[in-house]
């Protein structure tokens, strides 16, 4: 399904596009959600969809031989014991989940989740064969006084510093919190300023930063994700809210497979 002549590929960096239902859905209309989003594809990107605990078993049942793949919110920085309500990387394993979001900023402001806590839950991830989804992003505060390069770099360094050159298994999610289920947006151009830094972050720890997949989450829709995904260093997107509607979840994803094909004209290096 994906060509291999074209240079996104080349460069080991298949498109990836991730839905984060957060706290919604019922099993009834995960059904309906998942048979069209399956009728509207194959994609010619990565796609995944990261759905409440509850849902796995449900969700797995109804992806499995589509192509599309699933996982979860968040991920105990534990191993299995006494830790009453959470839920524990190699379980997500357990029921197949491909990817694990980490450090959202859902999780890191309504849970005070550190920069290390949500580094350990990255390595536990990885440790039982799932990929963490690393989520960083600034405030507006932040931006407006002009620390955003400081706080996501913060951000990444604790989970470098943890990882070591095994970071380059992980997948970057940035999202700026002012853009989160707001209705705005960061330009592709602000975005692209970001994932251009931590790439160089990321290629300071690994020489294989360039193989990594760097998504841009925040208000992403039909509408913005070509644009977006044209970007250099942008390889898809975290979607939260157009993940729960089929019809902007696949155009988003057909935007992916497009940039995939190269018809948006970028050469990646
Ligand atoms: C998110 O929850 O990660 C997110 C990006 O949400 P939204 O697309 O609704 O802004």
């Amino acid at each position: 399904m994906v060509s291999p002549m074209n240079a996104q590929v080349t460069a080991g960096r298949l498109p990836l596009v991730v839905g984060n239902w957060k706290m919604n859905g019922t099993r009834v209309t995960n059904v309906e959600l998942l048979a069209a989003l399956r009728a509207s594809g194959p994609f010619d990107a990565e796609v995944s969809v990261c759905c409440p605990f509850p849902y796995l078993a449900d969700v797995a049942m109804s992806l499995q031989g589509s192509g599309i793949t699933w996982g979860a919110q968040d991920c105990s920085q534990h191993e299995p014991g006494a830790y009453t309500g959470e839920v524990a990387a190699v379980m997500l394993a357990e029921f197949g989940c491909r990817h694990v979001i980490v450090g959202h900023s859902e999780r890191r402001s309504q849970h005070a989740e550190s920069d290390t806590l949500v580094a350990e839950k990255a390595r536990l991830a990885l440790a039982h064969g799932l990929t963490p989804i690393v989520c960083v992003g600034e405030t507006l505060a932040e931006r407006d006084d002009g620390t955003t390069e400081g706080v996501v770099k913060r951000q990444l360094s604790a989970v470098i510093h943890t990882l070591g050159h095994c970071v380059s298994q992980i997948v970057v999610a940035y999202e700026p919190i002012w853009a989160i289920g707001t209705g705005l947006t960061a330009s592709p151009q602000q975005a692209q300023v970001v994932h251009s830094v931590l790439r160089a972050q990321l290629a300071a720890a690994s020489t294989r930063a360039i193989e990594m997949r760097l998504l841009y989450g925040g208000s992403v829709n039909a509408g913005n994700a070509q644009e977006l995904f044209a970007q250099p260093d942008i390889d898809g997107a975290l979607v939260g809210g157009a993940s729960l509607k089929a019809a902007d979840f696949s155009a988003i994803c057909r935007a992916a497979s497009h940039a995939a094909l190269g018809s948006t004209g970028k050469s990646r290096t």
